[in-house]
């Protein structure tokens, strides 16, 4: 449905997207993530055929996206970082003018399209100008626009950023029901969570590289793996060996410990200590985040270029 073949963008002798290789599925909701300037918005603005590739390709239904722009904006909607509308008309009046540029709708099937698509993003009996509309409802207001040619590939650059959580959620509402008609969408943000909430499946982006990809479970078991307790312990004596049936590693040096074990395990270490009159210098725990184990694969990702 979605497919990138070593999909690369040069700016200024900087690699923003580096030999990218990604398939997205009929049907999925794939979630792209990475930190400001990992290449997101660069990726999207190549899948829609606004930017060209430096190296690389990218199709859409097996259409090759720089070869027939044209051809893909028919069967995709793109929600743009920053969606602009005209400040003095309605919500209505917005979409028709957008509308006006798919000649295959005429202005009863405009207005259909519309009533349906306001009622989608529950903007529907919102006279007021969009001018004064909040951030959230321009967002919604947007969706409704990347949908008004009923396309079968959605792909929204970062729509729940700056939101508060009601509108968080009323676009997780609306994203969710498109998924349920077999939309396929390419959603990109740079909360971890966010993406965990909506995606079927995600893909890591750090310094234009793709370091992560998998169902949001294998994603999931990956960081749960990953999300061991990590115990400092310093003493003043001499470090004895530690045992206990929950640790997995211990590295010793000196008189340092690095316990890697699946619980926190430091009231077992002090006792264990204080019995053998060994005093103890530090005992702290380090016990990663899923933002964390997030911030540690992208570190990774840079580590590794
Ligand atoms: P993201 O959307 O993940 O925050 P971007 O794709 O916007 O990241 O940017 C990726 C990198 O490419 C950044 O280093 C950014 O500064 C650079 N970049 C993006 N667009 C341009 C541009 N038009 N000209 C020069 N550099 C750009
Ligand atoms: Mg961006």
């Amino acid at each position: 449905m979605i497919k990138t073949e070593n999909l690369t963008k040069v700016y200024n002798g900087k690699k923003a997207v580096d030999n990218l290789n990604l398939e997205i599925a009929e049907g999925d909701i794939f979630g792209f993530l990475g930190p400001n300037g990992a290449g997101k918005s660069t990726t999207i603005l190549m899948l829609v055929g606004m930017i060209e590739p430096t190296e690389g390709k990218c199709f859409i239904n097996d259409i090759e996206v720089a070869r027939n722009p044209l051809k893909v904006k028919e069967i995709i909607g793109y929600l743009p970082e920053n969606v602009g509308f005209y400040g003095n008309m309605t919500a209505e009046q917005n979409l028709d003018y957008f509308a006006r540029f798919y000649a295959t709708m005429d202005a009863n099937e405009r207005e259909k399209r519309i009533g349906e698509l306001l009622e989608l993003v529950q903007l529907d009996g919102v006279s007021q100008k969009v001018g004064g509309y909040s951030r959230g409802m321009t967002q919604r207001l947007g969706l409704a626009q990347a949908l008004l040619n009923n396309p079968g590939v959605i792909f929204l650059d970062e729509p729940t950023s700056n939101l508060d959580p009601e509108g968080v959620l009323q676009i997780r509402q609306t994203l969710k029901k498109l998924s349920d008609e077999g939309k396929t969408i390419f959603f990109s943000s740079h909360i971890l969570a966010e993406v965990a909430q909506v995606c079927k499946t995600i893909g890591i982006i750090s310094n234009g590289t793709l370091i992560e990809r998998g169902t949001l479970d294998e994603i999931k078991r990956k960081l749960d793996v990953r999300k061991i307790v990590k115990i400092i312990v310093e003493t003043t004596g001499d470090m004895p060996k530690i045992e206990h049936e929950n640790i997995i590693n211990v590295e010793y040096k000196g008189r340092k410990a690095v316990i890697e074990a699946k619980s926190d395990i430091r009231e077992y270490i002090s006792m264990y200590l204080l019995e053998n009159s060994i005093g103890i210098k530090e005992l702290r725990i380090e016990e990663p985040t899923l933002e964390d184990v997030f911030m540690e694969s992208v570190y990774k990702g840079k580590g590794g270029k």
